[in-house]
């Protein structure tokens, strides 16, 4: 397709002129028919890419999306900009919900849908009769870390594919190491995938870790945080439960308008709470990581974790939602001793010893299925004809490369050297030169008037709001 054509097409339907970096690249060799492996960084506007793609070819366009929630915000999203033809096909669909949806197959232009509801007999059928213009894996990444222990159907997405047909791909992810890209295009069986990969780099964006020494220091350190730096900040957590208790805490503690956001909110709740933060009526979000998937907001300046990401890749995924305006922003990573056993107890979930593998499967041949998570994930395996060793192989080799993960984040949050050096070595590129504006290193104060970050006086003072005022506001919250 010509370009002045896909340039018209960008400016009829977003009313941009240009791309952002790594677009125009991804469309064009998806509209010459090259499967396209994608790593670009959170912030470039991925979901515009398949959207672009979809309106210029016939068909449907069919989205893998790891979570439910995601797969909503999308089509509200969507809904939101006008497109009607677009539907998720999830496990929450009641029977007769999920028969309409596959009747009005032909007339959708946007089908999201994860794994397993694809690999659902029905659901192959009625794509097989469907015209799919591109399928697009959304969080590609997922293929090579969810995988193994947790969402196996991952693995079976290349001989899905096929199944439906062997359409166009699209492979998307904001952070992939070599080792992960390979792992992709295997599993979804496109060696010779074109591969567009940008730098994760985020020059922009401050690093800094700071030590405290217990989880109320951590607390008091988040509130000043908050209060200190430009609005509006997101705060990460690694529980719904944290992520409630803290917002709570911080909007009766500042004057800040707090507000929570994880996947235990309804799909209404949550496109509410986006809309506002895109609105700029919220100052700061307090979130599971399941928050900012598919958010684009310009001038968010810090993001700070209050528990460890799982892993560097998430972390510079997380903390690429700040500064997308290409202004300064603040990553502060909250570290208390004792802190990566929140990251091992995580991990451990989806552990299993070799007693309850074996176990799992000898029941599995009496057709004694427990509802278990763990055996779930191995009832894939036993259905696919795996033996007790072959998957014990499997879940040890995951559990060894989680706790290599860790590692490597804990060399992060210890580094007395530059940090960017480490997390770009992480991802096998080059480090830029240490700069002052770059990274904090340990024991320094954080530059905020040099990165013109601090909050002006007015909004840095904590809220001296009567008990009486919290109680009655807390009240009318509740009711
Ligand atoms: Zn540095």
């Amino acid at each position: 397709m010509q370009r002045e054509a896909i340039y018209q097409r960008l400016k009829a339907k977003y009313g941009f002129d240009e791309f952002r970096p790594g677009q125009y690249e991804v469309i064009s060799d998806l509209l010459a028919g090259e499967d396209v492996l994608a790593v670009l960084p959170t912030g470039t506007g991925k979901s515009l890419i398949y959207q672009l793609v979809g309106s210029l070819l016939p068909g449907l366009v069919v989205v893998i999306s790891p979570l439910i929630s995601l797969m909503q915000d999308q089509v509200a999203r969507l809904n939101y900009q006008g497109e009607k033809q677009v539907a998720a096909l999830t496990s929450q669909l009641d029977f007769g919900t999920r028969k309409s949806v596959l009747r009005q197959l032909p007339q959708l232009k946007f089908l999201f849908i994860s794994p397993e509801m694809l690999k659902q007999p029905r659901v192959l059928a009625a794509l097989q009769q469907t015209t799919i213009s591109l399928l697009v894996i959304d969080e590609a990444h997922c293929i090579s870390t969810w995988g193994p222990d947790f969402r196996p159907d991952y693995l079976s997405l290349g001989t899905l594919k096929q199944a439906i047909g062997n359409p166009l791909t699209l492979m998307l992810t904001a952070t992939a190491t070599a080792k992960v890209r390979q792992d992709i295009v295997t599993q979804l069986q496109v060696p010779a995938a074109k591969q567009v990969v940008y730098s994760v780099n985020r020059p922009n964006i401050y690093l800094a870790v700071e030590q405290v020494a217990s989880e109320a220091d951590k607390r008091e350190r988040l509130q000043q945080l908050v209060l200190a730096v430009k609005r509006p900040s997101i705060v990460y957590f690694s529980s719904k439960r944290q992520t409630d208790l803290i917002a709570e805490w911080l909007r009766s503690t500042t004057h800040l308008r707090v507000a929570a956001y994880h996947a235990g909110l309804t799909a209404e709740n949550r496109f509410k709470i986006q809309q506002q933060f895109m609105a700029g009526e919220l100052d700061v979000i307090c979130a599971t990581s399941a928050f900012g998937m598919g958010i684009d907001k310009a001038d968010i300046r810090q993001v700070i974790h209050y528990h460890l990401p799982t892993n560097l890749a998430d972390y510079v995924q997380e903390i690429g939602r700040a500064g997308r305006d290409g202004q300064p922003a603040l990553a502060v990573l909250l570290y208390a001793p004792g802190d990566e056993q929140l990251v091992r107890n995580l991990n451990n979930l989806t552990a299993a010893s070799p007693a309850e593998i074996q176990l799992d499967q000898q029941r599995f041949q009496q057709s004694q299925v427990a509802e278990t998570d763990l055996s779930l994930v191995l009832q894939y395996y036993w259905t696919h004809g795996y033996s007790v060793e072959q998957v014990t192989t499997q879940f040890e080799s995951r559990q060894r490369a989680k706790e290599a993960e860790l590692a490597q984040l804990l060399t992060y949050v210890q580094a007395k050297t530059c940090r960017r050096a480490v997390l770009m070595a992480y991802f096998n590129e080059p480090a830029p030169d240490h700069t002052p504006r770059c990274c904090q290193l340990s024991g320094e104060p954080l530059p905020l008037a040099q990165l013109g970050l601090t909050a002006s006086k007015a909004q840095s003072q904590a809220a001296t709001i009567p008990w009486q005022q919290i109680l009655a506001q807390l009240f009318l919250q509740n009711s």
